[in-house]
């Protein structure tokens, strides 16, 4: 007995020291330098995430915890979800919520306020009414359409800092982070990893990106930029992005048709319709996802000349436009890092 002991401890002691020595006790295991990926879905999409060095499980299980986290606070499609708490108690009572969503919200009316209003954090008794992207997908009345409008104003949406509690002003009012909680979620991953020490990976948020690090050679990752005319996955052109997130909105993804006429899921809170200008997907490149995030739909809002002119005036954002007709305009701080290779495109400079 005393014998098997014995050897029982020094095995424990032997795992021990070569867990140690491995740096981490249950890494995935690598073949020929590929990346370690994992996909799921949530925050309504396809959330992938490969890491380009060696992880643990536990990562993935950490990462993906998150986003499952800020889906349950955050959306509109989760019963008793924060958000949900927040609109069924508009026009009545403030709400007490999570330093995730009170941020979230904080962020989504600074860029409301910054894009005046074209990117609205309150848009979504529009969004319910359109029901874009869902099988009740309509256009409704005209009238509909008129009572929706009068409720959206990021004005009304009022945030209490030192309770950390948010109330909408009217009732009927309804929040809609659609537009920006893929980004908080992008960099909440991003965050973990660092914690992780992980240095090298790509997150990809059913189309927001995240180039973390650089690739393991030291220069920096080539993104693919969308077309917006085709599917997911299909590009134009490559970006050069280290530690830099690309965030595309576009009318190629959640639409529906009727009577021969596309109506796709970016709305124009001014007029309660589904935006018509000459653009039919803006990327935006910067360091912060949540700011892309809202900037790419505020832009796409915004139409090409007002979008450019926005995204010029800020530090830490560039912009690649893509009009109905092809056409492709890069902001100043793209100049050199963005690459066309469909030759469909034209660049503009
Ligand atoms: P995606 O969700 O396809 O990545 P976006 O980031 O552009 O695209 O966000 C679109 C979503 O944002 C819509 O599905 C809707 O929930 C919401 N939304 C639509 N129009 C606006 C708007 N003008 N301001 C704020 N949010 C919007
Ligand atoms: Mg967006």
């Amino acid at each position: 007995m005393a014998n098997k002991h014995r050897i029982i401890v020094a095995l424990s002691i032997a795992i021990l020291i070569i867990s140690i020595a491995t740096g981490c006790s249950n890494n995935i295991k690598r073949v020929n330098n590929q990346p370690v990926s994992k996909t799921e879905f949530v925050l309504g999409t396809v959330a992938t995430i490969k890491i380009y060095d060696n992880a643990s499980e536990e990562v993935f299980n950490k990462a993906f915890g998150k986003l499952r986290e800020i889906d349950k606070k955050m959306s509109i499609n989760i019963d008793n979800s924060e958000v949900i708490a927040i609109n069924s108690n508009a026009g009545k009572d403030f709400v007490k919520v999570s330093d995730d969503t009170f941020y979230v919200i904080k962020r989504g009316k600074y860029f409301s306020q910054l894009s005046e209003g074209k990117f609205d954090i309150s848009i979504g008794p529009l969004v319910k009414l359109w029901n874009i992207g869902t099988e009740y997908a309509k256009v409704p009345t005209e009238e509909e359409i008129e009572n929706k409008k009068s409720l959206i104003d990021y004005n009304n949406v009022i945030l209490n800092e030192s309770e950390k509690s948010v109330m909408l002003k009217k009732e009927g009012m309804m929040l809609d982070l659609g537009g920006i909680a893929k980004g908080y979620g992008a960099d909440e991953v991003v965050n973990i990893l660092k914690e992780n020490n992980i240095k090298h990976a790509i997150i990809n948020l059913g189309g927001n990106i995240f180039a973390y690090g650089n690739k393991q050679d030291g220069t920096p990752w080539n993104i693919g930029v969308q077309d917006p005319n085709l599917s997911r996955g299909n590009h134009i052109g490559i970006v050069q992005a280290s530690d830099q997130t690309v965030v595309t909105s576009g009318v190629y993804e959640r639409y529906f048709e009727e009577d021969g006429k596309r109506y796709h899921h970016i709305l124009d809170p001014y007029i309660g319709y589904p935006v018509e200008n000459n653009l039919a997907g803006i990327s935006i490149i910067a360091r912060s996802s949540i700011d892309a995030d809202s900037l790419s739909t505020a832009a796409f809002v915004l139409g090409l000349d007002k979008g450019i002119e926005l995204i010029e005036k800020l530090d830490n954002a560039d912009a690649i436009f893509i009009t109905n007709d092809s056409k492709v305009y890069i902001t100043s701080g793209l100049k050199g890092k963005f690459n066309l290779t469909n030759t469909n495109f034209e660049l503009i400079e």
